[in-house]
């Protein structure tokens, strides 16, 4: 398989160029978005795009964007849209991303949605699938808690789930794996009624353009993986 940077720097074949896969996964934190998109991201050579990993990114970088996010942080407020726009477009302006892109996270909001959709449209870009994953709320929260994740590289695991190799420590590059604040059973209650509130009318949003896919996200790792690799080859025929 071609890494990510061999898939940006290999020149596209003239059948490869329509080929591409522009994918927005959709759901709860917990639903299984992160791990289905690294399964993704490796099977197709396309990045995943999560805008806390870009943002943590930009701020350790200090690039412009990351500087004006900071402060927001500093003062404990949200970034603003404007700022996580500016990351999402930097990031899609590159060139791993000719092939395509697992946005992670991203759009939040309708409002969101409707930048992102002219964002592509300057770069002759769209999307190609939208996959929501549903899952209740019991299932979710024992999820949420066992997650780990590596700093380093990104990789996400489960101590019960998809636990890595060797307890605490990133199979694909030895850090070690850490429980994010975001996964801690105090923030996860306040995180579903968040999502509940601003992303449920996005799901109405992607519903009318025909391309959204709703799944269980409450299956094994591989079950939900074939589903979506359905999904995404049935996408590729159209
Ligand atoms: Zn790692």
């Amino acid at each position: 398989m071609m890494t990510v940077k061999e898939v940006a720097h290999a020149p596209l074949k003239k059948n490869e160029e329509k080929a591409s896969y522009n994918i927005i996964l959709l759901g709860p934190p917990g639903a299984g978005k992160g791990t289905q998109g690294q399964a993704i991201s490796l099977k197709y050579g396309i990045p995943k795009i999560s805008t806390g990993d870009i943002l943590r990114e930009a701020v350790v970088h200090k690039t412009p964007l990351g500087v004006q996010a900071k402060s927001f942080m500093d003062q404990g407020k949200l970034v603003s849209d404007e700022i996580v726009n500016g990351l999402v477009r930097e990031r899609l302006s590159q060139p791993d991303c000719l092939k395509g892109f697992i946005l992670d996270g991203f759009p939040r909001t309708v409002q969101q949605a409707d930048t992102l959709r002219k964002m592509l449209e300057d770069f002759g870009l769209k999307i190609d699938a939208v996959i929501s994953f549903d899952i209740g709320e019991q299932e979710l929260i024992s999820r949420l808690s066992g997650r780990r994740s590596c700093p380093k590289c990104k990789a996400v695991f489960h101590i019960s789930f998809q636990p890595p190799k060797k307890s605490g420590i990133c199979d694909g590059c030895g850090g070690a794996l850490i429980q994010r604040d975001d996964d801690k059973e105090e923030t996860i209650k306040h995180r579903l009624r968040e999502y509940q509130e601003k992303t449920k009318p996005l799901l109405n949003y992607y519903e009318k353009s025909g391309l959204f896919h709703s799944l269980p996200g409450d299956g094994s790792i591989e079950s939900v993986n074939k589903t979506v690799e359905r999904i995404l080859s049935k996408q590729k025929m159209e």
